[in-house]
């Protein structure tokens, strides 16, 4: 968050500088299974973000003192690649990556049936190759999806999605030069299943009635998300079903 001091133009005929309305998305696409080595992937691009998340496990939990006898211990970690900004990024972890992993691990362990699996780990990783601001509700919402196609019980899918102030004006999904040069960032993560929150963090200042329109904007955006992890979802366990009937049948 840059404040609105810029000579940037964020607005043009009442378009922003991508031309979306302030409601608008930007275009996302999804794709279940695409890594072999995995238990359950999902590559997922949104705007100019692309992101990669691979999940491993229920499967035995090492080292051995982090086992919880009780549950799964799930493990999530969010990584940028060097090349996925304009500067090289300095490899490694770092406090962003840190917090940004903390905070969706803390999500998915309220979605994910851990006490089915005692004393195992389920692995998230999810590298962000390419980033255009609202990184982390990509990456989570990726990761929700590989979580589904590795089979892993949840309650819901996290549908993650952002808003935030440009110009006086609230938006939803902001990109890069809107989350550079704008005011405030709301990012939120839920399950319309439970009708729970279970990622809310903001970043700059909002009033109570602009923190209303940005929730309810951000809302909304997930809501289209959810939509499109569920069809992806629903290809490849079809085309799946279609290629094992194919099998059984000895057609191609
Ligand atoms: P999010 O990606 O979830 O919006 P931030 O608001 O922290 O998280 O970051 C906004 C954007 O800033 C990122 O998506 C990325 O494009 C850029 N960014 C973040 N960290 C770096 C970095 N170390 N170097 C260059 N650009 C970065």
């Amino acid at each position: 968050m840059g404040g609105a001091k810029t000579n940037l133009v964020l607005w043009k005929n009442g378009k922003r500088i991508d031309g979306r309305g302030k409601e608008d998305l930007r275009p996302v696409k999804i794709t279940v299974g695409v890594l072999a080595k995995a238990d359950g992937s999902c590559y997922l691009e949104w705007g100019g973000n692309k992101v990669m998340a691979a999940v491993y496990g229920p499967r035995e939990c090492f080292p051995r003192h982090e086992q919880d006898p009780y549950k799964a211990r799930l493990r999530y970690r969010y990584n940028m690649a060097p090349f996925s900004v304009d500067d090289r990024k300095r490899p490694g972890p770092d406090r962003r990556s840190t917090e940004i992993s903390k905070v969706s691990r803390e999500a998915l362990e309220k979605i994910v049936f851990l006490e089915y699996f005692p004393k195992t780990s389920i692995d998230v990783y999810v590298e962000v190759l390419q980033a255009d601001a609202g990184t982390r509700c990509a990456a989570l919402s990726a990761a929700s999806v590989a979580l589904a196609d590795a089979g892993v019980p949840m309650k819901d899918l996290i549908a993650s999605c952002a808003a935030g102030k440009v110009d006086k004006e609230i938006v939803v999904d902001l990109n890069k030069a809107e989350d550079n040069f704008g005011s405030a960032d709301l990012p939120i993560g839920i399950s319309p299943r439970t009708g729970e929150i279970y990622l809310m963090q903001m970043d700059g200042q909002l009033s109570r009635q602009e923190f209303d329109e940005a929730f309810s904007l951000a809302f909304k955006g997930c809501m289209q998300i959810y939509e499109k992890q569920k069809k992806a979802l629903k290809d490849k366990f079809e085309k799946m079903t279609a290629t094992e009937i194919g099998d059984l049948n000895g057609t191609d």
